[in-house]
C-alpha cells in the first residue's frame, strides 16, 4: 500500500551539518547491553533497525577512556584503535541498508567508578553522583579535575572522534546529560569551580564548547557533531538573563553542534514507564528548543503513533522523531508506516524490560519483540520467518505465549488452530492490563491477535476448554500446551524462602482479584514476588477505598522495579493513596481481623487490622493437561509446554518461549519435550 500522504513529512530528508539523512526516523543512543565484545550481536542488532528503514541507528554510550568504565553494565569502547574494528561491523550493517551511523561518545565522570579500571573517578568538584541510589552505589568517591585533565578529556573526545571516522560513524555525539561529565560540569550543584569551567552559566558551558570544537576538528567538518543534553534540571533554575538556566545553556550554544539531542535527566524520568508517563511526556521540558536554535533537533517520547510524530515536527518541537523503545519493540516500525501498514505496528508498551537488561547487563530484552537480541546468535529476524511446514498445530491457551506460539507457527506455513477456554483472548494480560496504569500492556494482544486474524491459515475457537480426549481427537500434527500459571497463597519465611500456608478466611491471590472476587478492607498486600504485581494490586485496591498495608520481604516496594525504571514512582503511588509500607517484614499470622508481622532480622512481632490478606508471591506452572496427553497411549507424537506453564515469568518470558517453542517445532519430533529440555539441546 502507498504511504499515507498525512505522513508524507516523516519521510523527507533532513541535513545534518555534512550529512543528510534520507527520512525523519532516529534511533537515538540507547544501551544494547552488547559491548565491543559481541560485536556481531551489536552490529545485527543495529541493522536489523536499519533494515526496518531507521534513517540514523546510534551507537549506545561508546567511552572515549578507561577513566570511564561503567562496569557492571555493558558499554561501548574507542579507548584505541584495537577497538576500531569491532565497530565496524555495526556501520557496515547499518549503511548497507542506507542509513547514517551516529556514536555517542561519552564519559561518565563521578558516574563512572571505574570498578574495572579502577582509575579514581573524574568529576568537577569532587561530589559524587546520587550515592545512594543503587546503580552508581559504590565506595568509591570522585577526584577533583585540574586544568591538565579537563584538557586529556578534551584530547580523549577527539582522538576517539579520530577512530570513530575510521570505524566509519557520520554522526559523533558529545554527551552532555543523565549525571555524565560534561553535564556535571553544566549542574552548580556538582560544579564548584572557581576557574574558567565554573561559576557563571557560560563558565558552566564551556566545557562543552571545547568538546564539541575538537570533536569537529577531529574530522575537519566531514562529519556532524550533535549534542546530548539533558534539560530537565536546568528548566527548573531561574536565569538572571533568560527564561531558565536551560534557555541559557541552549542560547549559549545555539550555532555550536549540527543537531541538538534532547532529553530528561535521569533514567527513571528520561525512559519512564507506561505505568506512570504517556506518549511525549518530554514536550513540556524540552519545547523551547526550537525557538533559540536554527538546528535541528531530535527528541524521544516512546513515540508509535504517526499521527504523533507528525504532530511534533508540524508544531515545532522537533524536526526528527528519536526512538530507543519503539526501535526495539519494532525495528521495522518506518518501513510499515511508509508501506501504508500501521495496523502491523508492533508497539511498544512500556514496560521497560529492555532497560532491566541493561542494568542486568545482558543484551537487550524486549516483551514485543522476542527476537531483540538474537538476531544473530539465533539468527531470528522480527518479521521474517522461513515457511517450512505445511503441518498442522493445535496450540492451547491464547495468553501472550500461545498467542506467539500460534503466529510464529503461522509463519512457518503450519495450519494452526488455537483453543483458549475464556470467552476473550488474552490470558493474564486480559486482567493485569486493566491494573492502574498498565492499559498499553494490552498492545502484546491486540498485536497478535490483529496478526492472527489477517491470517487464512489460522482458526481461533474461544469458548474451547480442551480436555485430553479433545486434543487427540483433534489429531494435530504437534500440540502446544500454553495454558498459564496460577497465584498460590503460600507464605515466605525469614530467610526468604517461600514456605507455609496462611490460615483463616478471606485470603486472597492476584488470581482471586483477577476473577471480580470482591475484596473486603483493611487489607494486608504481603508481597514477595517483588515485581510490579504486589504495588499494582495494592494501588488498586486503595483506589477502589480500601485501606491498603503492604508488606514486603524486601527492602523496598516493588524492589526488582528498581530495574525497570518503576520504583521512585510507584513509592510516589504509596505516598499519594496513603498505602502503608512495611518493608524486610513476613507475615506470621493472619487471623481474619488482624494480621501479624515478623521483623525479618530480629524477629519482633507487630499487629495490624485486616480484614483480608493478599499474598503475592509464588506461582507454579505445569499442567494436567500436558501431563497426561504424555502418559496418553494415543497421545499427540509432538508436544510442547510453553510460557508462564513451563515456567512462570514476565510475559516477555512468556513470549520469548512461546517464540522460541515454535521456531523448534519441527515434522520429525517423535517424543514429547518441555520446552527447558528442548532448549539446553540447542543453545549455541
Ligand atoms: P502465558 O503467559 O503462558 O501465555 P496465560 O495465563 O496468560 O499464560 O494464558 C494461558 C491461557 O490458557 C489462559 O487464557 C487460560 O484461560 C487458557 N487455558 C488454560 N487451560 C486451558 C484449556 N484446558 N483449554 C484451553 N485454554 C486453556
Ligand atoms: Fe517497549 Fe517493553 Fe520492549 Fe522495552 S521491553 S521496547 S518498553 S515493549
Amino acid at each position: 500500500m502507498p504511504t499515507n500522504p498525512r505522513y508524507d513529512i516523516l519521510f523527507q530528508p533532513l541535513k545534518i551539518g555534512p550529512k543528510t539523512t534520507k527520512n525523519r526516523f532516529f534511533q537515538v543512543p540507547h544501551a544494547s547491553g552488547m559491548t565491543n565484545a559481541a560485536p556481531n550481536i551489536r552490529a545485527a542488532f543495529r541493522g536489523m533497525k536499519a533494515e526496518g528503514g531507521w534513517g540514523v541507528i546510534c551507537t549506545g554510550a561508546c567511552s572515549v577512556d578507561d577513566s570511564s568504565d561503567d562496569s557492571p553494565f555493558p558499554f561501548a569502547t574507542l579507548w584505541d584503535n584495537a577497538d576500531i574494528r569491532a565497530h565496524r561491523l555495526t556501520t557496515d550493517a547499518v549503511h548497507a541498508h542506507g542509513a547514517l551511523a551516529g556514536v555517542e561518545l561519552w564519559h561518565g565522570g563521578a558516574v563512572a567508578v571505574n570498578r574495572t579500571s579502577r582509575m579514581a573517578p573524574l568529576s568537577p568538584s569532587g561530589v559524587p553522583w546520587m550515592a545512594t541510589h543503587v546503580g552508581f552505589m559504590s565506595s568509591a568517591r570522585p577526584r577533583v579535575m585540574d586544568s591538565q585533565d579537563i584538557k586529556n578529556l578534551i584530547q580523549w573526545h577527539r582522538d576517539a572522534a579520530i577512530r570513530a571516522e575510521e570505524a566509519g560513524f557520520d554522526i559523533h555525539y558529545v554527551y552532555a546529560g543523565m549525571g555524565y561529565l560534561p553535564y556535571q560540569f553544566l549542574l552548580s550543584d556538582y560544579n564548584h569551580r572557581t576557574d574558567d569551567y565554573g561559576g557563571s552559566v557560560a563558565n558552566r558551558t564551556r566545557l562543552i564548547v571545547d568538546l564539541i570544537d575538537a570533536v569537529r576538528e577531529a574530522t575537519h567538518g566531514r562529519n556532524a557533531v550533535a549534542l546530548r543534553i539533558s534539560m530537565q534540571e536546568l528548566r527548573g533554575r531561574p536565569s538572571d538573563i533568560a527564561l531558565s538556566e536551560a534557555h541559557e545553556v541552549i542560547d549559549l550554544l545555539k550555532d555550536a553542534p549540527d543537531l541538538f539531542d534532547v532529553k530528561m535527566d535521569t533514567s527513571a524520568y528520561d525512559c519512564s514507564p507506561s505505568r506512570f508517563t504517556a506518549e511525549g511526556s518530554h514536550e513540556p521540558v524540552i519545547n523551547f528548543i526550537k525557538t533559540i536554535t536554527d538546528k535541528p533537533v531530535v527528541g524521544v517520547g516512546r513515540f508509535t503513533s504517526p499521527d504523533t510524530m507528525v504532530g511534533q515536527i508540524k508544531r515545532g518541537v522537533l524536526d526528527l522523531i528519536g526512538g530507543a523503545r519503539p526501535s526495539i519493540a519494532d525495528p521495522y516500525l518506518p518501513l510499515k508506516i511508509q508501506q501504508g501498514r500501521e495496523d502491523d505496528i508492533r508497539e511498544c508498551i512500556g514496560c521497560n524490560i529492555c532497560i532491566s537488561s541493561w542494568h542486568d547487563g545482558v543484551p537487550v530484552r524486549c516483551t514485543q519483540n522476542p527476537t531483540a537480541g538474537e538476531e544473530w546468535r539465533r539468527g531470528w529476524h522480527p518479521e521474517i520467518v522461513t515457511r517450512d511446514s505445511a503441518d498442522q498445530a493445535l496450540v492451547i491457551g491464547g495468553g501472550p505465549s500461545g498467542l506467539e506460539t500460534a503466529l510464529t507457527l503461522a509463519r512457518r506455513g503450519m495450519t494452526v488452530a488455537v483453543a483458549e477456554s475464556k470467552s476473550d483472548f488474552g490470558g493474564r494480560v486480559l486482567f493485569e492490563s486493566r491494573l492502574p496504569g498498565l492499559g498499553q500492556w494490552a498492545r502484546v494482544i491486540d498485536y497478535r491477535l490483529g496478526q492472527l486474524r489477517k491470517m487464512a491459515n489460522v482458526s481461533l475457537y474461544a469458548e474451547s476448554e480442551l480436555k485430553t480426549g479433545d486434543v487427540t481427537e483433534f489429531g494435530a500434527d504437534h500440540v502446544i500446551v500454553a495454558t498459564g500459571a496460577t497465584w498460590t497463597q503460600t507464605l515466605c519465611g525469614a530467610n526468604e524462602l517461600p514456605g507455609g500456608f496462611a490460615q483463616g478466611p478471606r485470603i486472597y491471590t492476584p488470581d482471586d482479584l483477577a476473577h471480580g472476587e470482591k475484596i473486603e478492607g483493611p487489607v494486608a498486600v504481603f508481597d514477595y514476588d517483588a515485581y510490579y504485581m504486589g504495588g499494582a494490586v495494592a494501588e488498586a485496591l486503595a483506589r477502589d477505598g480500601l485501606e491498603v498495608q503492604y508488606i514486603t520481604t524486601a527492602g523496598a516496594a516493588s524492589a526488582w522495579t528498581i530495574m525497570t525504571n518503576e520504583q521512585p514512582q510507584i513509592h510516589e503511588t504509596f505516598a499519594k493513596h496513603g498505602i502503608g509500607l512495611h518493608t524486610l517484614h513476613v507475615v506470621d499470622a493472619f487471623d481474619g481481623e488482624t494480621v501479624t508481622l515478623a521483623q525479618m532480622y530480629s524477629g519482633q512481632k507487630t499487629t495490624l487490622a485486616a480484614r483480608s490478606l493478599m499474598v503475592v508471591g509464588m506461582r507454579v506452572g505445569g499442567s494436567a493437561l500436558f501431563d497426561c496427553l504424555v502418559a496418553a497411549e494415543d497421545g499427540p507424537k509432538s508436544l510442547f509446554l510453553t510460557g508462564d506453564a513451563n515456567a512462570p515469568g514476565a510475559i516477555a518470558h512468556a513470549v520469548y518461549q512461546g517464540h522460541k517453542t515454535a521456531r523448534e517445532v519441527a515434522a520429525q519430533v517423535t517424543k514429547p519435550r518441555r520446552d527447558a529440555a528442548f532448549a539446553s539441546e540447542n543453545m549455541e
